[in-house]
């Protein structure tokens, strides 16, 4: 009797059905070219070709602390063997207690409570229904708008989808959320192209959130929501000074500031929230995938506590959030977010993040006399290379780069002509020169 092909040789012969349909993925392309993976520690996959990947991407903006962290996995091992499932919903475990108070410890003063989601697009919708039903809470029901932001990404829920600002993500989609009113994207090339960190210019962009409220009436917005660093729209840091201008504009209109954290979250700036970097504090903080260094899918909404204080003065029907997900605060996900921090805490990553920051950006901006190379952003381990569009092939570069680099063994994120890039926080030195020089090799073969 022969023995049953692996499943690395089944995924290089592409024998293995063609059932899955992949999120945001061109299938006809995907099965011409299929990128598999088989396995990852630290730093590298392991590609279903037996090759060593250099992970340039954190797997999806996510795996903080590297990949197969034994802590982390032994935790999860752990927690599966114990506990495999418990409802949050009027009752709960230890665990769930407890990593809610490790993440009040870390996340900025007075946010005392945690509500736990699945996904980053979990935690988005839940942050926009706590911030209506605070104002409800409060008698002041009439406070229902949102404000998003052009490039804005808040993941896939119709609430997420609504206040976010990538056009193609919504065009098929429709209707979405009404009274929903979009800031625009802070960013002009001419002034503030090839900036390192936050750009000096582009605060005044922040005044047009008074215009919009003036148009809107402020009485009747709930919230603003923006991720402090667009991220999947194109790696934009704010400009200096924005971000103050935001929080000032809306505390004096009683709207509450919602920063979307799904990707700055967990170090990425080089503290655990990009909130205490960027010093500018919000009312709610969404989070997701470093929260258990990816190993778990889990996300969460940190709250201040005059907002969980309001449903609790509140009316009767207030004091229960009529609002939760079957797998919130999941035994699985705690155990990893729990390992997760204790990880984080052990190599000081975040402090880590802040010093190495600065050989990345440097790095990153070796680049700009490349050819075709149109901007390139950056702030703490985050990135992007932003190519020129070839003449009737928006897209094309990009591509053409990303698969150049995968070829030569680095994995980097193609977004159209945008290279987007956000290691594990673990890199050093060398595996910073290797992504970026295998983007230069990239470049200059391309035509
Ligand atoms: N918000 C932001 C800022 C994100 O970057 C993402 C995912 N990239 C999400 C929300 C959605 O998270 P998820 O994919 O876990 O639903």
């Amino acid at each position: 009797m022969t023995a049953a092909p692996s499943l690395a040789s089944r995924a290089m012969a592409n024998d293995i059905g063609d059932a899955h349909w992949l999120p945001f993925t061109a299938m006809r392309q995907f099965r011409s070219n299929p990128m598999m993976f088989l396995a990852a520690e630290g730093m590298h996959y392991t590609s279903a070709d037996g090759r060593r990947i250099l992970d340039g991407m954190a797997g999806l903006w996510c795996v903080n602390a590297g990949h197969g962290q034994p802590r982390i996995v032994e935790a999860i091992r752990e927690a599966a063997g114990r506990l495999d499932f418990v409802s949050s919903f009027k009752m709960t475990h230890p665990a769930t207690f407890e990593l809610a108070g490790r993440l009040a410890g870390i996340a900025p003063e007075g946010f005392g409570r945690v509500f736990f989601t699945n996904s980053g697009s979990e935690a988005v919708d839940s942050a926009l229904k706590i911030a209506r039903g605070y104002h409800r809470a409060r008698g002041d029901a009439g406070r229902t708008k949102f404000i998003g932001r052009a490039k804005g990404y808040h993941g896939m829920g119709f609430g997420g989808l609504s206040v976010g600002g990538i056009g193609r993500h919504k065009r098929d989609f429709g209707p979405l959320l009404p009274d929903v009113a979009h800031l625009s994207l802070p960013y002009d090339r001419a002034s503030m192209g090839f900036s390192r960190g936050q750009p000096d210019a582009g605060a005044h962009y922040a005044d047009e959130l008074e215009s919009l409220l003036q148009i809107n009436d402020p009485a009747t917005v709930a919230a603003v929501i923006v991720e402090p660093v667009i991220g999947s729209g194109g790696v934009y840091p704010p400009p200096k000074e924005y971000l103050e201008r935001l929080r000032s504009i809306c505390s004096r209109h009683g709207i509450l500031l919602i920063f979307d954290e799904v990707i700055t979250g967990f170090g990425r700036l080089g503290t655990a929230f990009a909130a205490q970097a960027l010093r500018v504090t919000p009312d709610l903080i969404t989070c997701a995938k470093g929260m258990t260094n990816g190993a778990v899918p889990m996300g969460g909404v940190l709250i201040r506590d005059f907002i969980f204080d309001a449903f609790m003065a509140g009316p009767p029907e207030a004091i229960e959030l009529f609002h939760g997900y079957t797998y919130s605060g999941h035994p699985l996900a705690c155990a990893a977010g729990l390992a997760a921090l204790d990880v984080y805490e052990e190599l000081r990553l975040f402090e880590r993040t802040a010093v190495i920051a600065t050989t990345w950006q440097e790095a990153l901006h070796s680049l700009r006399d490349e050819p075709h190379i149109a901007d390139i952003r950056n702030i703490g381990l985050l990135g992007v290379v932003e190519l020129a569009a070839r003449k009737g092939e928006p897209g094309a570069r990009g591509a053409s780069c990303a698969q150049s680099c995968y070829d030569n063994g680095v994995l980097v994120r193609a977004s159209g002509d945008l290279i987007v890039l956000s290691p594990p926080l673990i890199i050093d030195e060398e595996q910073i020169a290797q992504i970026v020089d295998s983007i230069r090799s990239a470049v200059r073969q391309m035509n």
